[in-house]
Order: C-alpha cells, then structure tokens, then sequence
C-alpha cells in the first residue's frame, strides 16, 4: 500500500492510515507500506537546493526551519507516547542537521547549476522523515512497524534524479532485507522515491515516484496487489481539480493507465505500470477519506471491456517550428539531452513535416518537475542549434481509451468535438490507447473539457 503526500501531511490523513492499515493487515497478513514526503515537502527542498547553489545561506536555513517546524507540529498533535516523540524529534534533527551539511557543500563549489547527484542527496530527507513517523505511529497501536530506508533496497543505475531501478538486483535485496521482516510479522514502511545507485548514493526515480517504489517492491516480493490511497476517488475520467464533472473508471487496463499516466495525469508515475503489467499484479487507485469506496481497479484487458474513450488528459509540451523542412534529429538531441538524458525516459515526440514547414512537440513527463518546462524553453532558446526554430509552450491533449487503432469511430468523435480548434499536429499512440493532439496553449482547456463531454454523454 503506498500513501501519497497528500494522506500523510496532516493529523487526519494520518488517523486513516492508521485505521487502514489496523483494519487490512488483519485481513492480509503481510503488507508492505511505501510512504512519500509530506505534501509540498519536496518542492522545498528542491528550492533548499537551488538556493544553496546560488549561495543563498540565509534562503535554504530559512527553508529547512519551516520543515523543521512543520514536521515538529504534526509531531505534536500525533497520538504518540513520549518516547516515541522524543526519539522522532532527534530523527528530525539529525536529517536535517545532514541535509544542511549537504546544501554548505553546495555554497562551496560554485557550480552553475545545482548537480543531480546533489539534489538526490538533498531530497530524500522528506520521505525519510514521513516513514519514520508513519513507523512510529503504527508502534504506538501495537503494530510493528518498522521505517526501512529504500537506499537498502532498492538498486538504480546512477541517473540521479530519474534513475532506472535493477529489477534482478532488487530482488535480491529484498529478499535478503524485506522479506524476513515480513516472516516476523512487522509491517515495513518503505520510503518511496528514493533508491540507490550500487555505490551506495542516493538516487530518485523521478517525481511522483513513490507510486513506482510501491510496483518495484510489490513486483519484487511477488505481492499479491498493490494498492495507491490518494485525496481523490480513484483513477477519473480528467484531473478532478480541474473538473467539478470528473468521474471515477470504475476499471482500467494496465495500458490505458500507462497511457494516462504517460499523458500528464499527475495521479500516478509513468513508469510503475510495467512491472505490475509483467507479472499481472493488479492496482487499486483509493481514496484515503473514503476507505468504504472501492475506488478504480487496474489490470488485464478483459473481453468484457468496451472500446470507449475513458479519459483526457492535458500536459505541456514544448512546440517548435520552422519554415523549412528540416531535420528534426538535432533538435531532438538538444532536448534529449538537458530532459531526457537519463536512460529511463525517452523523449516523446508528437511531429509533423510538411514540404515548407516542420513542427516537433515534446511532451514534458510529470516526473521531469513542475520547472522542467521553463528550464527546457530557456536551454533551447539560448542554443545555436535552434536558432531559426521557433520555441514556445503547447498543451498536449490526450484522448485515453482502448482501440483507437481499429475502432476509428472514436478517433472521429473526439476530432468532432475539437471542430474550429487548430491543431498542431496529431498523433495515435501504438498501443492503441492514445490519441493525442497538440494545440496552442490556450486552447489546452477547451479541447480537454470538449473531449471530456464527450465521455459524459456515453
Ligand atoms: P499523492 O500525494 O497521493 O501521490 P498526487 O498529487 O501525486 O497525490 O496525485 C493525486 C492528484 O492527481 C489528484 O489530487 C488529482 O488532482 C490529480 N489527477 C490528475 N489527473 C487525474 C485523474 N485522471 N484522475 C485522478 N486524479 C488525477
Ligand atoms: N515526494 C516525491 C515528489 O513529490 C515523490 C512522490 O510524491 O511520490 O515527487
Ligand atoms: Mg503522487
């Protein structure tokens, strides 16, 4: 079971994650917890990281006192006995005190931006402290819970900031490290996001990567399910903060989700659909408010799932043009290489030639950050490379569905509804479960909530 930020932030989603897990471990036996930072802690201390890098003391103490405080607080207002807190209080404090050390590091060695490797090293306190809080709240209701540092578990290659988990060596880590915990009865509350490289260095899978922590594990100690408790119903047929009319899908297949996570819904990482597809482990999408609601169950294509458009999704994208035709290669190298080049993302390309004009849109993954695409739009404006190429935001909107390859009725129903919206280029994705199209930002809204109406009618 994997809690999201947004379960473990505050006094009430914790006292529903204590009664879940009081009420589920007596039906299951043996579960495996995976928590992420409190909500909003890693943005901060993405921002500790930059602000050392400009040699903002002043900036990133500031910072690391607001978390310090804030985790202090929850502390606090915890049922927990006094030892516990005390020795949660020393936790803290000794994280943190490390996490400063690091960022005094980065104030010397005036590099120009802030190293990967660094950042890793800075941001895995958040779900370091969440796990250990989350441990010591189960204790104190008489489960054994237990926080393990995903470091000892769980081996990426050396892509800091997106690594790439090795699944082979994983596996045997957990087997020597998880599994007879699990034999002895202890609940193991795993830090998500984090890993490490096989030097031993801290190393992220990407934002949002707490989700994909819960399929390693679940993947690797041959778990019978997983399941993601988040602040909304279930996986929806559009990002519910930005719809009042979202609904709940009741159930997806693993490539529709892949899809959907692919395409920008925020709710779930990218890359955590595979291992689960592979060894056919279903996923349950729940709300942590709403335990009684059974939420969206992910799994194998059945027969008796229909061909419809089931969800939109909209992200941004970065779309360049020129007036020639020319070859796209470098452009896509230039990007790969400040955004994707880490083995374990590829850059997604949606392109259209014509014999005057070429258009290339890249769609920037979730776990590239809420700055990647600033930052990209600033690398590329400022290459050579791309100097008679012309750079700006897109939104890509994304029709979620099954058979869009065969069933083409779907593909016309969608084109319909975007009737005297330009588009830039489009794009059936090859598993049949996307149609994406790219629009000029400020038709990024409409096309998705047109395309959405067209899911409420069904
Ligand atoms: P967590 O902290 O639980 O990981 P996230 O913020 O990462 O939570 O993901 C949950 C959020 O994903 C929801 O609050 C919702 O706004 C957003 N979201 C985007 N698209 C969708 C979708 N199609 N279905 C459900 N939620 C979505
Ligand atoms: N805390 C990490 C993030 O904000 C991982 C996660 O939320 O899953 O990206
Ligand atoms: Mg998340």
């Amino acid at each position: 079971m994997k809690f999201g930020g947004t379960s473990v932030g505050m006094t009430t989603g914790l006292s529903q994650v204590l009664s879940i897990v009081l009420y589920e471990h007596e039906r299951w036996g043996n579960l495996i917890l995976v928590v992420s930072a409190l909500e909003g802690v890693t943005d901060a201390l993405i921002e500790a990281a930059h602000l050392a890098q400009l040699n903002n003391q002043r900036g990133y103490r500031r910072i690391v006192a607001t978390l310090r405080t804030r985790h202090l607080a929850l502390i606090e207002h915890l049922p927990l006995g006094s030892t516990e807190k005390s020795a949660l209080q020393a936790d803290l404090d000794r994280l943190l005190f490390d996490m400063l050390d690091v960022c005094r590091s980065v104030t010397e060695q005036h590099d120009e931006t802030v190293k990967p490797e660094i950042a890793d090293k800075i941001v895995q306190v958040g779900e370091r402290l969440a796990a250990r809080i989350v441990a010591a709240l189960l204790r104190q209701n008489n489960l054994r819970g237990v926080a393990i540092d995903a470091t000892d578990l769980i081996i990426t290659d050396n892509a800091y900031g997106n690594a790439v988990p090795d699944l082979g060596l994983t596996r045997e880590r957990i087997a020597a490290n998880l599994t007879p915990l699990l034999k002895r009865g202890i609940i193991p509350v795993v830090t998500g996001y984090i890993g490490s490289s096989i030097t031993g260095t801290p190393t992220t899978l990407g934002r949002g990567g707490s989700d994909y922590t819960a399929s390693i594990l679940a993947a690797s100690a041959d778990a019978q399910e997983v399941w993601v408790w988040t602040d909304v119903d279930g996986l929806m047929t559009t990002d519910p903060r930005e719809s009042d009319d979202a609904r709940v899908i009741p159930s997806l297949s693993y490539e529709e989700t892949a899809e959907l996570a692919y395409f920008g819904a925020r709710i779930l990482h990218p890359r955590m659909i595979a291992p689960l597809r592979e060894r056919s482990i279903p996923l349950r999408v729940r709300n942590v408010y709403k335990p009684q609601q059974s939420g969206t169950l992910v799994r194998e294509k059945a027969a008796s799932m229909q061909p419809a458009i089931r969800a939109v999704t909209a992200i941004q994208g970065l779309g360049m043009s020129t007036m020639s035709s020319s070859p796209v290669a470098k452009i896509a190298e230039l990007v790969d290489e400040r955004l994707f080049k880490v083995s374990g993302s590829q850059a997604l390309m949606i392109c259209s030639q014509s014999s005057a004009q070429s258009f290339v849109a890249f769609v920037i993954p979730t776990t590239a950050g809420p700055d990647a695409l600033h930052s990209l739009l600033i690398t590329v404006n400022e290459s050579p490379i791309t100097s008679n190429w012309n750079s700006r935001a897109v939104s890509v909107v994304t029709a979620i569905g099954s058979r869009f390859d065969e069933i083409h009725r779907l593909t016309s129903e969608v084109l319909l509804m975007l009737e005297g919206i330009p588009i830039l280029a489009l794009a059936q994705g090859p598993s049949g479960c996307s149609l994406s199209v790219v629009v000029e930002t400020q038709y990024g809204e409409t096309a998705a909530s047109r395309i959405h109406n067209v899911i409420l009618k069904r």
